[in-house]
């Protein structure tokens, strides 16, 4: 059986692997396909093909963006973009502009409590144009200031504490939409997570192509629930173990395994609605190609009058 992971983050957002690093795990984990699925990013991407083709595993080009419909929050997985789309790359650098200045305002209300973080030391850590809170998590951890990032999250960055910073977030069916315009298909991220499957109906409506029914934190019921209603919507089905590097001391890549043919049915899918990334057809070789040196510049963006709501 060939198995695929297809969501995973690399330090091109909240994830802590490179994109070879990952590349690296999915050989391991003998992997036939991955796809990188950064937070409202798709800067990682090409690093990702090239190191995923080097070591003869398929690569799904993707993101993971941030909307809402009606109040609710839900996460679409977008795959096989043209990651060189332009709007798409203009609206991810302004919702990255938005995520950077919500880091300097989470640690303004951090600092009204007393602690002293500073902005700039959240940026150098992440690194990255798409911070988040798991950023802020760890640097109050390096800094000394929280013991866990459990902790942080508990005492300050959850919904509802003292700093949680709302992120502002496309609509839902505009989201949709622009990962259709950049060839790609929308898939609902771990709708287990959303607790409203009354979600669903009104995203088919709006044209979702999928749903994630195997994720980390589904239950095998939930599994079993997500995949009757995809069977229902006539929805292409997802997996992925939504890795951020290492959870209690192993790595979380391949500990969803998606059958491949779920894989190839949504580069067919993706091919039948034009998307240019699906036509390429997926690697065989094994060829040993020298990697890439690791890129680690980065400076965080002035502030955008996006700011967060
Ligand atoms: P953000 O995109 O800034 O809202 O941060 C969301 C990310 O934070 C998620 O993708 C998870 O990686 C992480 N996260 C959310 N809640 C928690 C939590 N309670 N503990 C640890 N990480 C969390
Ligand atoms: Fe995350
Ligand atoms: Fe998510
Ligand atoms: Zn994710």
């Amino acid at each position: 059986m060939m198995y695929a992971d297809l969501h995973l983050h690399s330090h091109f957002s909240d994830g802590t692997y490179s994109p070879e690093e990952l590349a690296a795990h999915a050989r391991n984990q003998r992997l036939a396909a991955v796809a990188l699925t950064d937070h409202d990013s798709v800067e990682g991407c090409a690093r990702m093909a090239t190191a995923c083709d080097q070591l003869g595993v398929e690569c799904v080009p993707g993101t993971e963006l941030t909307a809402e419909h009606e109040g609710n929050e839900l996460h679409l997985l977008g795959y096989f973009l043209d990651t060189r789309h332009p709007r798409l790359l203009r609206e991810l650098a302004r919702f990255q502009g938005v995520r950077q200045n919500r880091i300097r305002e989470i640690v303004a209300r951090l600092n009204h409590l007393q602690v002293p973080l500073q902005s700039e030391a959240v940026f150098a850590l992440a690194n990255c144009r798409s911070p988040g809170r798991p950023h802020v998590a760890r640097a109050l951890v390096r800094a000394g200031l929280c013991g866990t990032l459990d902790e942080a999250f508990d005492r300050f960055l959850k919904k509802h504490r003292p700093a949680w910073v709302p992120k502002c977030k496309m609509l839902a069916a505009e989201a949709i939409q622009l990962l259709h315009e950049a060839g790609g298909l929308a898939i609902m991220a771990h709708p287990g997570l959303n607790h409203n499957d009354k979600l669903i109906p009104q995203m088919v409506a709006a044209g979702l192509d999928g749903l994630e029914c195997f994720h980390t934190k589904h239950s095998p019921a939930a599994t079993v629930h997500y995949l009757a209603l995809a069977k229902k919507y006539a929805l292409l089905v997802t997996g992925g173990s939504d890795c951020h590097g290492h959870n209690k001391g192993r790595p979380l890549i391949g500990t969803i395994r998606l059958p491949h043919e779920h894989v190839t049915r949504l580069r067919e899918r993706a091919a039948q609605l034009g998307a240019h990334a699906a036509q390429a057809p997926a690697p065989a070789s094994l060829p040993n190609r020298p990697v890439p040196p690791q890129v680690s510049e980065f400076t965080p963006s002035p502030p955008s009058p996006w700011a967060a709501v």
